[in-house]
C-alpha cells in the first residue's frame, strides 16, 4: 500500500489509473497539469509519482526535471514514445522507471511495485525502516551508519547496501539473482561480484564463511542474515 499522485491530463486515462490503484489499495491523489504536480509533491509526501509526459502546461521532461529539483520521491513517466533513446533520456533525467502507453493494468502493477521494493532497499520513504536492528547489529539507513556490538563498521557504499538489503529481511534466503537486481541493480552478471562482496563484508563483520555468526551461505540457494544463536 502506498499514497500514489497520479499526474494525468486525459479524463479517460486518469479515471482508469485511480480505479485501478485504489482497488490496489493504494492511496491516490490526482492532478492534470504539472503546476499542480509540482505544488502536491510540494506540500505532501508521496511514495511514488506516475507522470504523464503529453501535459497541457509543460513538457514532460521539464516538468520531470523540475519535480526532481523538489523532491527525490520515485517517479514513473508514462509516456506515449517507445523508442529507447527517449527512455534512455528520462531515466537519465531523474526517471525511476517507465511505462509505454496504452499500457495494461498488470504492467502498471509490476512497475509500481518494483519501483517501490526499491525506494525501500534504498531507505525511500515508503515505509522503510530507518534503523534496522539484528542481533547486535544496527544499521541507520539515512546516516548510512552501521555497528556490531556497539563498533562502529567501516564499509564500502556497496558492502553498506548489501548489508542493509540482507538486514532488512533477517532469515529470509536471497538468491544472488535477486542481490544483483536489487543491490547492483543489474539484470545480468556473475555470481562472483557478489561472492567478492559477500567476503569482504563477512571479513568486516569479523567471521568466515567456514564459521558464519551473521552471513549464511546456502550453497546454491542464495544468502540470508540472521542473528547468531
Ligand atoms: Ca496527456
Amino acid at each position: 500500500m502506498a499514497s500514489v499522485l497520479v499526474v494525468e491530463d486525459d479524463q479517460f486515462v486518469r479515471s482508469a489509473l485511480i480505479r485501478h490503484l485504489t482497488e490496489a489499495s493504494h492511496t491516490v491523489r490526482s492532478v492534470g497539469t504539472a503546476l499542480e504536480a509540482l505544488r502536491e509533491v510540494a506540500q505532501v509526501g508521496f511514495d511514488v509519482v506516475i507522470l504523464d509526459l503529453g501535459l497541457p502546461d509543460l513538457d514532460g521532461s521539464e516538468a520531470l526535471k523540475m519535480l526532481r529539483g523538489l523532491s527525490d520521491v520515485p517517479v514513473i513517466v508514462a509516456t506515449a514514445r517507445d523508442d529507447e533513446t527517449e527512455v534512455v533520456r528520462l531515466l537519465n533525467a531523474g526517471a525511476d522507471d517507465y511505462l509505454v502507453k496504452p499500457f495494461s493494468v498488470e504492467h502498471l502493477s509490476a512497475r509500481l511495485a518494483a519501483v517501490l521494493r526499491r525506494a525501500n532497499g534504498r531507505g525511500g520513504s515508503a515505509g522503510a525502516e530507518a534503523l534496522i536492528r539484528v542481533g547486535g547489529l544496527e544499521i541507520d539507513v539515512r546516516r548510512r551508519l552501521a555497528a556490531l556490538d556497539g563498533v562502529g563498521l567501516d564499509l564500502t557504499r556497496r558492502e553498506f547496501d548489501l548489508l542493509t538489503f540482507l538486514a532488512a529481511r533477517p532469515g529470509e534466503v536471497v538468491a544472488r539473482r535477486e542481490l544483483l537486481a536489487e543491490v547492483w541493480q543489474q539484470s545480468y552478471g556473475d555470481d562472483q561480484t557478489i561472492d567478492v562482496h559477500l567476503s569482504w563484508l563477512r571479513r568486516k563483520l569479523g567471521e568466515t564463511a567456514a564459521r558464519p555468526r551473521y552471513l549464511h551461505t546456502l550453497r546454491g540457494v542464495g544468502v540470508k542474515l540472521e542473528p547468531p544463536a
